[in-house]
């Protein structure tokens, strides 16, 4: 990479983001959710509900923008928390990238295509690409929703870079099987 000049790298990320500005779609990442312990239960020390209620609850409470009043309760599970023992709020980032779904190998580098082969077969593959400044949240995300499908990460991000110039992080995900969403 020492053969190119300095400017290369640089002028490569401007195209990308000018490509990204101008044909980018809006992707949501979804992080690990805020999670606090329901004041409403006893939980016990892994931290699970024991559906038990907390007799010293007695002041409403603001959690998550939500009033949560106490609900006393004898038997099932804990009506605040349905027996998580926790409540959390869902922490989301849109951010606008690159996408590029099933990548064929036309117009893809070499590097790229690499990544792919780690794909599963028969799912749908999306590639992406976004600056730098979002590489920790696309790593960290639990899972993410690219043209409202529910994608997870397949491969940790990785950046591309020419010289000293970080040009742009490449990321796949693929499409979450919904035959295995948790309904039943
Ligand atoms: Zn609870």
């Amino acid at each position: 990479m020492g053969m190119f000049p300095p400017t290369i790298g640089k002028e490569l990320k401007k195209v990308y983001e000018a490509v990204r500005k101008e044909t980018g779609e809006a992707i949501c990442l979804h992080m690990t959710p805020n999670s606090t312990d329901c004041p409403n239960c006893h939980s016990n020390p892994d931290g699970e509900s024991t559906n038990i209620y907390d007799e010293s609850f007695v002041t409403p409470v603001e959690i998550y923008d939500n009033t949560i009043t106490p609900t006393s309760f004898n038997r099932g599970r804990c009506p605040v928390c349905k027996g998580k023992g926790v409540l959390e709020q869902d922490v989301e980032k849109r951010i606008t990238a690159i996408v590029r779904w099933n990548p064929s190998g036309a117009g893809d580098s070499k590097g790229d295509m690499d990544i792919t082969a780690a794909g599963i077969e028969g799912f749908n593959n999306v590639l992406i690409k976004i600056p730098k400044c979002y590489y920790n949240d696309v790593r960290d995300c639990v899972k993410a929703v690219i043209s409202n499908i529910d994608c997870k990460l397949l491969v940790p991000p990785v950046l591309r870079h020419v010289g000293k110039v970080d040009v742009v992080a490449v990321a796949f995900f693929t499409s979450i099987d919904p035959g295995h969403s948790s309904n039943g």
